[in-house]
This record gives structure tokens, C-alpha cells and sequence, in this order.
């Protein structure tokens, strides 16, 4: 766990959170500010800054977050949804805990890639 960190003190219970599915080694909460008819978050219980840094360090746990991601997407009622991982302050990322956002019920890769 480390310090001041918004998704540890979630993954640890001390604030709360919509959680929606959980996983050995993940956890899945809707975000507190959803841009799609369905946005959560899949996150590893462990302390790793951004997604890529997870997959260095604990490369199975990566592969059951990636995996997760359908578990959520198919729970939700969707069978196609959309991942971004922000990587970075200056490519939006707010919060340092490696984290996917799954979006569901519209297509956002015509926002920003067609
Ligand atoms: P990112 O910009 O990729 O770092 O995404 C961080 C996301 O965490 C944002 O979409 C926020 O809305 C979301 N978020 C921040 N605090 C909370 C919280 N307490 N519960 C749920 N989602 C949160």
C-alpha cells in the first residue's frame, strides 16, 4: 500500500467505492465521474504507478487485469467496449496506481482514432 493513494485506501476499504467485481490479485469499481454508460475502473490490488510498469513487475497479475476487463464488460451487459490506459500526467493520467478504464455503450475510438 502506499502512501496517499486514492485506490489503495479503496482496495484497503478505508474510503468507499461502487465495487463491482473482484479478482485475486484485482479489483473493479465504477468511476466517480463516468464519461460512458458504463465506466469502471479494473485495478490491481498492488501498488504499481501506471499499467506498463504492472506488466513489467507482476506480469500475471497484468494478464488477470486485462482479463477482468471482459468479466466486468460481459457483467455489465456488453460484449464490445473500449480500454485506455492513460500513461502519464501529460497524457491525462490523475491518479499513480496502474489502473484500465473500460467503457461500454459508445464507441469512444471514434473520439480520438478514426
Ligand atoms: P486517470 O485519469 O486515467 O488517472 O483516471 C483516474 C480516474 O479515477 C478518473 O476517471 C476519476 O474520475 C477516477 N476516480 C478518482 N477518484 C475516484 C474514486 N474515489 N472513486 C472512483 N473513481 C475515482
Amino acid at each position: 500500500m502506499a502512501a496517499d493513494c486514492i485506490f489503495c485506501k479503496i482496495i484497503a476499504g478505508e474510503i468507499p467505492a461502487d465495487v463491482v467485481a473482484e479478482s485475486e490479485h484485482t479489483i473493479a469499481f465504477r468511476d466517480i465521474n463516468p464519461k460512458a454508460p458504463v465506466h469502471v475502473l479494473v485495478v490491481p490490488k498492488v501498488h504499481e504507478p501506471d499499467a506498463a510498469a504492472l506488466a513489467s513487475a507482476e506480469p500475471a497479475i497484468a494478464a488477470e487485469l486485462l482479463a477482468q476487463t471482459r468479466v466486468v464488460a460481459s457483467q455489465e451487459g456488453y460484449e464490445d467496449y473500449n480500454l485506455v490506459f492513460n500513461t502519464g500526467a501529460e497524457a491525462g493520467q490523475t491518479v499513480f496506481h496502474a489502473h484500465v478504464h473500460v467503457l461500454a455503450g459508445v464507441d469512444v475510438s471514434k473520439l480520438f482514432l478514426a
